[in-house]
């Protein structure tokens, strides 16, 4: 088992706000269709807020907890967004989770990435099947947990967590939007993937790619 450090979580950041650029139109389109269209500008400007602002961190004195809190922070400031407050959520709960601790070990991740999902719900209030990206997270975050504790290694929790999580924001398209902008819609959300849910299966493939 390697222990993962503060400089292996800078280069995550770097690595999601590196997918967030890529993937930026193709985000703001799936919200063009169900919303404001700006979704994909949220995710990068917060994604690269906060890989800046944790790369500028000192080494010596950044563990994993001030990577996190940083982060989130940042994400905050950086987006307007309904998505700025539920990120800097996550993020927070994931520097909860790193307290104390000068690395982190592969089941320290896979708290890390329920926290993740958690903190999403808590600070959203959505349910799956109510059209969001806790439609991709809750998932990913169950099957990720399940594969741990069936004694798989952190790189196959989050292929297994990833795939549920792609199931379940392709599964957004057949839902009607109960939380955010798109839940005034009603049924013209129908056959459309959430946004949010796409671009949390970017943020997981992240996580996935990262630690393989
Ligand atoms: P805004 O709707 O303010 O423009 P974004 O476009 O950045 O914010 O994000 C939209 C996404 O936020 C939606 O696709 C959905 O996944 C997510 N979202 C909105 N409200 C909630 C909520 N209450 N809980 C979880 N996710 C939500
Ligand atoms: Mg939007």
């Amino acid at each position: 088992m390697t222990m993962i450090g503060t400089e292996e979580l800078k280069s995550l950041f770097a690595r999601i706000a590196e997918a967030m650029a890529s993937e930026k139109d193709r985000l703001c389109e799936l919200d063009g269709v169900i919303g404001d269209a700006d979704h994909g500008i949220a995710m990068e400007l917060g994604f690269a807020a906060a890989a800046k602002a944790v790369l500028e961190l000192d080494p010596m004195a950044a563990d994993p907890t001030l990577v996190f809190n940083t982060a989130a922070k940042s994400f905050l400031n950086a987006v307007g967004a309904s998505s700025g407050p539920l990120y800097a959520t996550a993020l927070m709960r994931a520097g909860a989770v790193s307290k104390g601790k000068a690395s982190l070990s592969d089941d320290d991740m896979v708290e890390i990435f329920s926290a993740f999902a958690k903190g999403i719900q808590d600070r959203g209030k959505a349910e799956v099947g109510e059209k969001t990206m806790v439609d991709a997270w809750a998932p990913a975050a169950v099957a990720c947990r399940a594969a741990r504790d069936q004694g798989l290694p952190l790189a196959e929790c989050l292929a297994v967590g990833l795939k549920a999580g792609a199931a379940g924001a392709e599964a957004t398209k057949d839902m009607i939007a109960a939380k955010g902008r798109s839940s005034r819609l009603g049924d013209r959300a129908l056959g459309h993937m959430d946004p949010g849910a796409a671009s949390a299966v970017l943020v997981i493939s992240c996580f996935r790619d990262h630690f393989k």
